[in-house]
């Protein structure tokens, strides 16, 4: 699975760092979202999804394959 987030549409609300902090960041100049990888583990996959549910933007989305 890979995770994709659009910076273009972030309104840097961060609900996707809360709910999966070691794939979210956020820029400390703008707040806009940072990916700290792209690839989701089996692990990840849960909280990743929440981030999905979770963003106010839908800037993030989670590719399945
Ligand atoms: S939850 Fe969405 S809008 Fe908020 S920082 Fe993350 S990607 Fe940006």
């Amino acid at each position: 699975m890979r995770v994709t987030a659009n910076t273009d549409v972030c309104v840097g609300a961060g609900q996707c760092v809360h709910a999966a902090p070691t794939v979210f960041d956020q820029s400390d100049d703008d707040g806009l979202v940072v990916l700290l990888r792209t690839d989701v583990t089996h692990a990840d996959a849960e909280a990743v999804r929440t981030a999905v549910e979770r963003c106010p933007s839908g800037a993030v989305e989670l590719l399945e394959r």
